[in-house]
């Protein structure tokens, strides 16, 4: 599943789009989409998971969910959820999320909880915390109200290197760790940006899909735990549980 720092790289990767008017529309979306059709891009923002492309009055939003992706200018066998034609170009968006917004992106979205946002508030991000003390710190970090783009990845390296048991309660932890917690979920995000952007990412990986923990030689747990189920990793030895 796309995570936020993938979907910066889409934005970027559609800026050259911005003043360009769309010709035709296809794929098996259900939204109305010929409205797109003679609108010009004026804006591709993100919030967290979500691309935001800008139109006049309107947004298009598009979620990635687990496997939805993209191509500028290329086409797979998978059914197109939309295409976007221009004069010479296109982008097509593939098992996809997509929804129109009729209020502007500001007056929905709170970018002050993006974790890759130069708005990014960790003073915002601890107070939430506050008040779900009783919260696996697994589920907290996926909770997309307060780190705003955090994915699985991100969710487990950012427990790894502040050395802290996914099992363990929000309000357990003790506060230099939930600080620590905050700010790794910017830098993680940040380092994930620049591993993603030089074909790295994976290399860096110390406890995603991994089978032995790079600090102490113990292995690596795979459980799908918390409320949301998802799958976490863990060494015992050196990520220490607060419950
Ligand atoms: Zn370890």
């Amino acid at each position: 599943m796309p995570e936020g720092p993938s979907i910066l790289l889409a934005r970027e990767s559609l800026l050259p789009f911005i003043g360009k008017k769309i010709k035709a529309v296809h794929g098996n979306t259900k939204i109305e989409k010929e409205r797109l059709i003679n609108q010009n891009i004026r804006d591709v923002k993100t919030w967290g998971k979500h691309l935001l492309i800008c139109f006049d009055g309107f947004t298009l939003r598009i979620h990635f969910m687990m496997f939805g992706s993209y191509l500028i200018n290329e086409r797979k066998s998978t059914p197109l959820r939309l295409s976007l034609e221009f004069k010479n170009e296109e982008i097509n968006f593939y098992t996809c999320s997509l929804q129109f917004l009729e209020e502007a992106p500001d007056q929905i979205y709170d970018f002050s909880t993006d974790v890759l946002s130069d708005d990014w508030s960790p003073r915002k991000a601890a107070f939430k915390l506050k008040k779900i003390p009783d919260l696996n710190v697994c589920d907290a970090l996926l909770d997309q109200q307060i780190f705003s783009g955090v994915g699985n990845i991100i969710k487990n390296e950012v427990l790894f290197r502040i050395k802290v048991h996914p099992k363990s309660l929000v309000g357990s932890l003790p506060a230099k760790l939930k600080s620590r917690m905050i700010r790794e979920s910017r830098n993680y995000s940040l380092d994930f940006l620049k591993w993603k952007r030089e074909f790295v990412l994976r290399k860096h990986w110390l406890v995603y899909t991994k089978k032995t923990c790079p600090r102490d030689q113990s292995h690596i747990y795979k459980e799908y735990i918390g409320k949301t189920k998802r799958r976490t990793f863990f060494c015992e030895t050196c990520q220490l549980l607060y419950d």
